[in-house]
C-alpha cells in the first residue's frame, strides 16, 4: 500500500510497503479520510521521532479486516479512530481518558501517526477499542473531527462551569481546531464568542460559525478585549496557536479566576510568579495545556455533528498531493482542514 512517511527531520516520502494484519484487539481499516493538523508539521520539524513513521492522526475508514478476538464490528462498517491509544486499563484509560494515561506518565500518549503507524495510508490498524461508527457521517469530511474537533470540545468542556451567558470565552486561532472551537462554543455554551486571528478571511468566517466579536491579533489586540469586557478581562481564552504573541495576549486579556488555556504548540512561553497582581498572573487565574480528548468527548463530537451544530470547512486532496498540502499549510494557505483521500 501506498503510505506518506515522515523519514527524517523535515523529510518525507511516498512509499510502498506491506498492507499489516489485524491481531487480537484490532481492525484493519482501508483509509476514507485523514486529516491534516498543524502538528503534522511541528512533526516534521521534530529530531527525535521514531523514523519512518507514516503520518496521519485524523483518521476515518471503512473496517476491511477483524482480529480474531474482536466483538462489535462488521466489514464494511464506516467508523472514526480515537487517536489516544493509552494501555486501556490503568484509572486514566478506565474512564476513557486513554490522553491521560498512567502506562506514559507525564508523557506523550502515542496514536497513530503519532507514534503508531498512522492514517496518511490506504490502509490503518487501530485497536477496536479506538473505533466509533460514523453513523451516517460523511466518511470523507469527518475525519477530522476525530483531534480539529476533539481537543477544541475537551479543552471547553473543562471550563463548562465558567461557560455561562455573561461570560466572554476569547478563541486565538480560528485555524482548524478554532474554527470547530467556535462552533462547539455556539452549539454547547452561551457565553459570548472573541475570534481572533491574523487573517481577515478567517475572521470573517469566524463570525459565520458564530463568533460575536473579531479582533485582529496585533498590538492593540489586548486593549480591544479588555475593552470589550469592560475591562475586567475574558473568562476563558483558549489559545490554539501557543507562539510568543498570543501567549502575551492570552496572559494579558485573561480575568481573575478565569481560565487560560492552551491548545497551540507553537513554543511560547508564560511567567507565572508567585507575587501579588500586576505582577505574574491574576488572582485565582488557572493555565492548562490540554491534550486532545477523552474517548467520552469523541462520542459527544460526532453526537455533535450529526445533530448538525458542527460541521467540518473541508478541502479535499488525494494523497499523493500530501507533501504539497503540508506545505500550503506551513504557509497558512488552508482555511478549515485539508483531508486526504488515498
Ligand atoms: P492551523 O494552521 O489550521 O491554524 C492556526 C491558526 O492560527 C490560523 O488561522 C492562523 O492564521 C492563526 N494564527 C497564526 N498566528 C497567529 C497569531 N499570532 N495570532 C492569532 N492567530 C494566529 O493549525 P491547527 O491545525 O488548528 O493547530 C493549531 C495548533 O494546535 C498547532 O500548534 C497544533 O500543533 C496544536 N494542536 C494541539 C493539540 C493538543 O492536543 N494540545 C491537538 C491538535 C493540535
Ligand atoms: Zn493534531
Ligand atoms: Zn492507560
Amino acid at each position: 500500500m501506498k503510505a506518506f512517511q515522515l523519514v527524517g527531520p523535515g523529510k518525507t516520502e511516498l512509499r510502498d510497503i506491506d498492507v499489516p494484519e489485524p491481531g487480537p484487539g484490532q481492525v484493519l481499516l482501508r483509509v476514507t479520510g485523514s486529516g491534516v493538523c498543524h502538528s503534522d508539521l511541528h512533526l516534521l520539524h521534530s529530531e527525535a521521532l521514531p523514523f519512518p513513521m507514516t503520518l496521519g492522526h485524523e483518521p476515518t475508514g471503512e473496517v476491511v479486516a477483524i482480529g480474531p478476538d474482536v466483538v462489535g464490528f462488521e466489514v464494511g462498517e464506516h467508523v472514526i479512530c480515537y487517536i489516544a491509544w493509552g494501555c486501556g486499563v490503568c484509572r486514566q484509560c478506565a474512564t476513557g481518558a486513554e490522553n491521560a494515561c498512567e502506562h506514559y506518565p507525564r508523557a506523550n500518549v502515542p496514536g497513530p501517526g503519532l507514534g503508531y503507524p498512522g492514517a496518511m495510508a490506504e490502509y490503518l490498524l487501530a485497536p477496536a477499542r479506538s473505533l466509533v461508527p460514523l453513523g451516517g457521517l460523511d466518511p470523507v469530511d469527518s475525519a477530522p473531527l476525530a483531534d480539529a474537533a476533539l481537543t477544541p470540545y475537551h479543552a471547553i468542556d473543562r471550563s463548562r462551569a465558567l461557560l455561562t451567558p455573561t461570560a466572554t470565552v476569547v478563541v486565538i486561532g480560528v485555524g482548524g481546531l478554532g474554527h470547530m472551537a467556535v462552533q462547539i462554543l455556539r452549539a454547547i455554551t452561551g457565553s459570548r464568542i472573541v475570534a481572533v486571528d491574523v487573517d481577515a478571511a478567517r475572521l470573517e468566517a469566524a463570525r459565520g460559525y458564530g463568533a460575536d466579536e473579531t479582533v485582529t491579533s496585533n498590538a492593540s489586540a489586548p486593549g480591544e478585549i479588555m475593552e470589550l469586557t469592560r475591562g475586567v478581562g475574558a473568562d476563558v481564552v483558549l489559545d490554539f496557536v501557543g507562539a510568543q504573541p498570543t501567549l502575551d495576549l492570552a496572559a494579558a486579556v485573561v480575568s481573575s479566576y478565569g481560565h487560560l488555556t492552551v491548545v497551540g504548540l507553537a513554543g511560547g512561553a508564560i511567567p507565572f510568579r508567585a507575587a501579588a497582581p500586576p505582577v505574574g498572573v491574576p488572582w485565582g487565574a488557572t493555565y492548562s495545556k490540554p491534550y486532545a480528548g477523552t474517548r467520552r468527548d469523541l462520542h459527544e463530537v460526532l453526537a455533535l455533528a450529526r445533530q448538525g451544530e458542527i460541521k467540518v470547512q473541508v478541502e479535499r486532496h488525494p494523497l499523493t498531493d500530501a507533501a504539497a498540502v503540508l506545505a500550503r499549510l506551513e504557509r497558512g494557505g488552508i482555511q478549515g482542514r485539508a483531508v486526504l483521500v488515498p
